[in-house]
């Protein structure tokens, strides 16, 4: 994942890793910063993702970015969120995914309305980019660490139609939905509670901590407590298999690009 700086030289990195989809951050991660496109640098953006039969480019808000947040984090993410929405859409960008939040304290159903508030000011219904809410580890007061929270923030915006999930396999792995031996069931689970179709995305990646531990710190795929074959097993899966999948394993270009190749021999394998 890279920073949304230079945009053309980002795809042509993902070309280079033998990648066919990729996620950038929507601005800077950890700031507030962000670049203003030229219209020309944006119809090349395209004119690459298209040569080299891209899949759906995915968006990733800003860490600083806090809906449930008390008042000044709050107004802060609700301009983030709003602008965000606008720029990427101008990218023709599919999706922008974002943490839910954390609410520090009020408790989860403020935060809940908060991020049903923050949502609403930002949507207008007439967009092409849909926003997804990314399934968390529920590390301090993370909310979106269950499916029905997300649900919950899901069935009160103004535009549910606007919004999807993007499923964080590290995250739900320490949230506690056991995708090493039951996959099965939290994929009807999951159904039940949101419905499958809302799903949109993959964060591709194994998790250095335990399995319930509610912490979230990714592996390289294959190296974490998740292991090659579970997550071999979510790669292949008939419910899953076409969705597009991002890996934010923490490697460096080169490494992604070695991740990438041993994925694909083990995918063509099954395939
Ligand atoms: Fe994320
Ligand atoms: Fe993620
Ligand atoms: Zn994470």
């Amino acid at each position: 994942m890279s920073i949304a700086k230079g945009l053309i030289q980002t795809v042509k990195r993902a070309v280079e890793m033998q990648a066919n989809t990729m996620q950038i951050f929507s601005r800077n991660p950890r700031g507030s910063s962000y670049t203003s496109y030229e219209k020309s640098e944006i119809k090349e953006f395209r004119r690459v993702l298209k040569e080299n039969h891209f899949g759906p480019v995915l968006a990733h808000a800003p860490y600083t970015m806090n809906l449930a947040g008390s008042d000044r984090v709050y107004e802060f993410a609700c301009q983030v969120i709003r602008d965000d929405i606008i720029r990427m859409e101008e990218l023709e960008i599919d999706y922008l995914v974002f943490h839910p939040g954390s609410h520090t304290g009020i408790g989860t159903e403020q935060g809940i309305d908060r991020i049903v508030a923050g949502l609403n000011q930002a949507i207008t219904g007439s967009e092409k980019i849909m926003v997804l809410l990314e399934t968390m580890s529920g590390k301090g007061t993370e909310i979106g660490v269950s499916f029905e929270e997300l649900k919950a923030i899901r069935e009160r915006v103004s535009h549910p139609e606007r919004i999807g999930i993007c499923l964080d396999t590290c995250h739900i792995f320490s949230a506690g939905y056991d995708i090493v031996n039951h996959l099965e069931q939290v994929l009807e689970e999951f159904d039940q509670i949101l419905g499958l179709d809302l799903l949109k995305t993959i964060h591709f990646n194994d998790s250095m901590m335990a399995f319930g531990s509610r912490k979230d710190r990714h592996a390289v795929i294959g190296e974490g407590q998740i292991g090659w074959e579970a997550l071999m097993a979510i790669l292949i899966h008939p419910k899953l298999k076409s969705l597009p999948f991002y890996l934010e394993t923490p490697l460096d270009d080169q490494g992604h690009k070695e991740e990438i190749a041993r994925i694909k021999e083990d995918y063509y394998s099954y395939v």
